[in-house]
């Protein structure tokens, strides 16, 4: 059934209006679903003014998922654990969905045959969508529009999603800022376990698990989980009291996955109680509202030719030794301001 859906979404031949869109969502197709993220996804202005129109009306229905974000280094397990705590959400009523983003452009970018083979049951499943990351031509990956992708994928009825990016230093951060739960997934090594990783990296997240915890690797998984909870105790404390745990799973054998579940659980009830949950969403939608400022602005300002003249006349005065660089800058800005 998916597989239909979404080549057809490539392929898209026919015409939807934004109200046919919408209702589309709100009745839970997934074909519209697709069209529609491509919208957001677009950079043309007309699709622009449509997905506007198309997320506005979405607002209402969605929130009333847990967003998780899902970050680990390639070859981790991260699919084959999305696709084993996705079909543990299903098993518990929920419909699921992955958007998946790689800022890297290390993978198979966009490929729908790729994420399918990453995530078979999910892919098969009519109670689960699978988003693959937006084509490498997309800015960064993870912006504004993979935000939009969630509230789109929300009012459509899905209320467990997975945002997953590879964790290579870059996209962590905003998906941070999309997530109400960032995991990382970790594997066990020997002993250096803690070398690889950005020490920021684990200060985002909100729980680590140790992966690939089966056969000759469980010692090793249950060491490195000792590693990475001592680090966190001396690191680590949410400012709302969570404690940030450490698990072993092996999401190939589906041993443990009963446990990260549980941990999802356990971060939803509590953060939602003591208010966390939505202070933190309000905080995300402020720190996306001022990053599209921010884009905006930033395009804006470089590609305009008279900020090039000026900047560059200037950049001279530096080069030749005329003026210092705060000098000249201060010059530069005091010419930007008459613009
Ligand atoms: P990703 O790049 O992080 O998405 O990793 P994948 O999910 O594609 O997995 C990379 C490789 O590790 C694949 O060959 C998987 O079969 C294997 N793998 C994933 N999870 C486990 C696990 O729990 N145990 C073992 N032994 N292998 C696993």
């Amino acid at each position: 059934m998916f597989q239909a859906a979404d080549w057809k979404s490539l392929f898209m031949i026919k015409k939807y209006n934004e109200d046919q869109i919408i209702q589309g969502i709100f009745s839970g197709d997934v074909n519209i679903l697709s069209r529609a993220i491509t919208l957001v996804e677009s950079r043309k202005k007309e699709d622009r003014v449509s997905a506007g129109k198309i997320v506005q009306a979405c607002l209402e229905k969605s929130g009333r998922s847990l967003r998780i974000g899902i970050t680990g280094p390639p070859g981790a397990g991260k699919s084959t654990l999305i696709d084993a705590l996705g079909m543990y959400a299903l098993g518990q009523g929920k419909k699921a969905a992955v958007l998946s983003i790689d800022p890297s452009s290390s993978r198979n970018h966009g490929s729908i045959l790729g994420d399918k083979t990453r995530m078979q049951r999910l892919f098969r499943n009519e109670n689960a969508y699978i988003r693959p990351s937006p084509s490498s031509g997309m800015s960064g990956g993870v912006g504004p529009a993979t935000r939009e992708a969630v509230i789109l994928c929300e009012s459509c009825g899905f209320n467990f999603i997975m945002i997953e990016t590879v964790g290579v230093g870059q996209g962590e951060s905003a998906v941070r800022s999309l997530a109400d739960f960032f995991l990382l997934v970790q594997i066990p090594g020997a002993g250096d376990e803690l070398q690889g990783i950005k020490r920021g990296v684990l200060e985002l997240a909100d729980a680590v698990v140790i992966n690939k915890a089966d056969g000759d690797n469980l010692q090793r998984a249950q060491n490195a989980r000792s590693i990475y909870k001592n680090a966190i105790m001396l690191t680590q404390t949410k400012e709302w009291g969570w404690q940030v745990p450490v698990e072993i799973c092996s999401a190939q054998n589906e041993v443990g996955i009963d446990r990260v579940w549980r941990i999802l659980k356990d971060y939803q009830k509590a953060s939602e109680s003591c208010g966390f949950l939505s202070r933190q969403r309000k905080e995300q939608s402020k720190y996306w509202f001022y990053e599209v400022i921010n884009r905006f602005i930033q395009e804006n300002f470089w590609s305009n030719t008279d900020v090039h003249r000026i900047l560059s006349a200037k950049e001279k005065t530096v080069l030749s030794g005329k003026a210092s660089p705060l000098q000249a800058a201060e010059d530069a800005i005091s010419e930007l301001k008459k613009l």
